[in-house]
């Protein structure tokens, strides 16, 4: 009898969710967006919509591996987005828009919100994977926010190569800028919106009952030189706060950052009561429609609620929810 109990003790021991009827393990999820846009299923060929859906779904997974491995939401946040940034099919990393003189400028940003800490980068160049740069910059600096060569000259002393800027093109996006500045008469125009979005983001809750966001981007086609977007500023494409929610944008940025969108998600949860779909809705599907800013969020809350919306036709996303279900998106009616 005696041994029976032993061998009980340790296999709950060994399986932390065994001895505990309920399965009371705290629950993970996460939820990842790939950009919003005028995708029809006219304009994506049912083979590109395959291969963006595989992709999203290893990201998801890349996420929620180390989530339920017990890594930080952080953590996941920063697996998922390098996985988009890797894939040419997105608008972050290889893949990257081109800026109006004809080279890639890209902004990324990530918070814990458990601490409220966060790491920007914008304007950078030459680094590989600007998530893991911007995580750098909120764990190894004082700072929140370096760009341009500054940020480059930090990767260095940290021992991040470079690479060449050419290593972020592909003909897809040279063709796009071509086609741009043919419609456009100056950078002052919006580009056409099938051109606009592509930014890739992310929102995570861990074990511990933390959340985070992140976002990565090359930004919009044909931006002058020097542009910075809503990406790397904190509250209006990236937030994350424990007390409230994880929000990650993506859309035309100058609307994003004059309307404070991802903080002001948060502010509606904190002062209002509002539930992350309630806020999102009414920031996504009112303020910004009334504004003219295009675009959508995901976010995540404390209990795991995810909301993702959008006010374009389509935006490409997917997540894995705390029971485990994972789903990907690309247009309305998903
Ligand atoms: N929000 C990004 C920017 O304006 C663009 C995007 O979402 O694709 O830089």
């Amino acid at each position: 009898m005696r041994f029976v109990l032993a061998l009980f003790l340790v296999v709950c021991a060994a399986v932390p969710s065994f001895g505990d009827p309920a399965g009371d393990v705290p629950p993970v999820a996460i939820a990842i967006h790939g950009g919003a846009g005028t995708m029809t299923r006219a304009d994506l060929s049912p083979e590109k919509e395959r291969e963006i859906r595989a992709t999203l779904e290893r990201a998801l997974l890349a996420g929620h591996t180390r989530l339920e491995a017990g890594a930080s939401a952080t953590d996941a946040v920063e697996a998922a987005i390098m996985v988009l940034e890797n894939s040419p099919l997105f608008n972050a990393g290889y893949g990257a828009v081109f800026n109006s003189e004809g080279g890639h400028e890209l902004d990324a940003a990530i918070m814990d919100g458990r601490t409220r800490n966060a790491g920007t980068v914008a304007g950078v160049r030459h680094i590989r994977n600007p998530i893991l740069l911007a995580r750098r910059v909120m764990t190894d600096s004082p700072h929140v926010m370096l760009t341009g060569e500054g940020a480059e000259e930090f990767a260095v002393s940290l021992g991040f190569d470079l690479v060449d800027e050419d290593y972020f093109s592909t003909d897809f996006r040279r063709q796009q800028l071509e086609q741009v500045q043919r419609q456009q008469s100056s950078v002052n125009d919006l580009p056409p919106p099938q051109f606009r979005y592509g930014t890739v983001g992310a929102v995570a809750l861990d074990r511990d009952g933390n959340i985070a966001a992140g976002t990565s981007t090359g930004g919009m086609t044909n931006k002058r030189f020097g542009r910075i977007g809503d990406v790397p500023i904190i509250g209006a494409g990236t937030y994350a706060d424990n007390a409230t929610c994880a929000v990650s944008a993506t859309g035309h940025g100058e609307y994003f950052i004059r309307s404070v969108v991802a903080h002001d998600i948060a502010a509606l949860m904190r002062y209002t009561d509002a539930s992350l779909q309630a806020a999102v809705d009414e920031v996504v599907h009112e303020k910004l429609v009334e504004f003219g800013g295009r675009g959508g969020v995901i976010g995540i809350d404390g209990d795991g609620n995810i909301a993702m919306e959008h006010n374009t036709p389509g935006m490409y996303r997917g997540a894995i929810d705390t029971s485990g279900n994972l789903t990907t998106g690309v247009f309305k009616d998903d």
